[in-house]
C-alpha cells in the first residue's frame, strides 16, 4: 500500500505527451490498494464542470477506472482548476479536498495544499485569489455565457504565462509562513505544489520545536521535460522523477 502525490500535470490537449504519461503513471505507478493525491492544477484550466471538453471527458474517464483497482484518488483545487466541482467528482470517482487538509498516514502527521495560499508576498495576487474564490463570485461566474466563460479560460492562461517570466521570485511561496503554519498545527510535514520547485527542504528548526526528528516542506514538481512524484510507503517519503517521452 502506497500514497502517491502528484500535483502541476497542467493537463491540456496541447500536450498529447503528458496525457500519455500520465496514463502511463497511473498504469504503471498506482497499483491496487494504493491512495493517490492530486495536489492542483491538474488541468490547465477550468472554466466549469458543466463546459467540460471531450478531452478533459476522457481524463476523467481514465481517473474513474482507478475504483476498479480499489484506488482511492483525492483531488485538491489549484489557482488554474479551482472550479472543479461535484459533476468533476462523480465523473471521476474523486473526492475534493479542501486547501489546506492534515492528513496523518500512519505515525506520520502532514498538511497537504496545492500551496499558492502561501504566496503570502504577493499581496496583488492574494487579493485576485480571495475574490475567485470567493462562493458567490464563483456562482455568478458559472451562470455566464459559455462564450464569455471560455474567453476568461483563455485570458487566464496567457496572463499567468507572462507573470511567470515577469515576476518569478514573488511566486514562490514564504516559508516562515508555512513553518509558522506547521508550529501553530503542529505538523511536521508539508506537502504542496504550484512553484515549479520541486524540492525537499529539512526543516531542523521546526522539528525541535515540535520535539519530533524529523521536519520538512516538501515540493512536488510541474510535469513539463520531466514528470514527478511523491510516493509515501513504509514511512518514508520518496520524491522521484522521470522523463516525459515526446
Ligand atoms: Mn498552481
Amino acid at each position: 500500500m502506497t500514497t502517491l502525490f502528484i500535483s502541476d500535470l497542467h493537463l491540456h490537449e496541447g500536450r498529447p505527451d503528458l496525457t500519455r504519461a500520465f496514463f502511463r503513471f497511473l498504469d504503471e505507478k498506482v497499483h491496487a490498494n494504493d491512495t493517490l493525491y492530486i495536489l492542483g492544477d491538474f488541468f490547465e484550466v477550468s472554466i466549469g464542470d458543466d463546459l467540460f471538453t471531450d478531452y478533459q471527458l476522457e481524463i476523467c474517464e481514465k481517473l474513474s477506472t482507478l475504483n476498479d483497482k480499489d484506488i482511492t484518488t483525492y483531488v485538491m483545487h489549484g489557482n488554474r482548476d479551482f472550479l472543479l466541482g461535484k459533476r468533476f467528482c462523480k465523473l471521476s470517482n474523486t473526492q475534493l479536498l479542501p486547501d489546506p487538509t492534515p492528513v496523518q498516514f500512519g505515525l506520520t502527521q502532514t498538511l497537504l495544499s496545492h500551496g499558492d495560499l502561501w504566496c503570502t508576498s504577493d499581496e496583488k495576487y492574494q487579493k485576485y485569489r480571495r475574490f475567485v474564490r470567493n462562493p458567490i463570485a464563483q456562482w455568478i461566474f458559472l451562470r455566464l455565457p459559455k462564450s464569455f466563460r471560455e474567453g476568461v479560460g483563455v485570458k487566464l492562461r496567457s496572463n499567468s504565462k507572462g507573470r511567470e517570466i515577469q515576476d518569478y521570485s514573488i511566486l514562490d511561496v514564504t516559508p516562515e509562513t508555512i513553518e509558522q503554519e506547521m508550529l501553530d498545527r503542529n505538523i511536521p510535514i508539508v506537502i504542496h505544489g504550484h512553484t515549479h520547485r520541486p524540492a525537499r527542504h529539512p526543516l531542523p528548526e521546526v522539528a525541535m520545536a515540535l520535539h519530533t526528528t524529523n521536519a520538512e516542506r516538501i515540493v512536488l514538481g510541474d510535469w513539463d521535460k520531466k514528470g514527478w512524484y511523491l510516493s509515501f510507503e513504509n514511512g518514508s517519503f520518496d520524491l522521484i522523477d522521470f522523463d516525459i517521452e515526446p
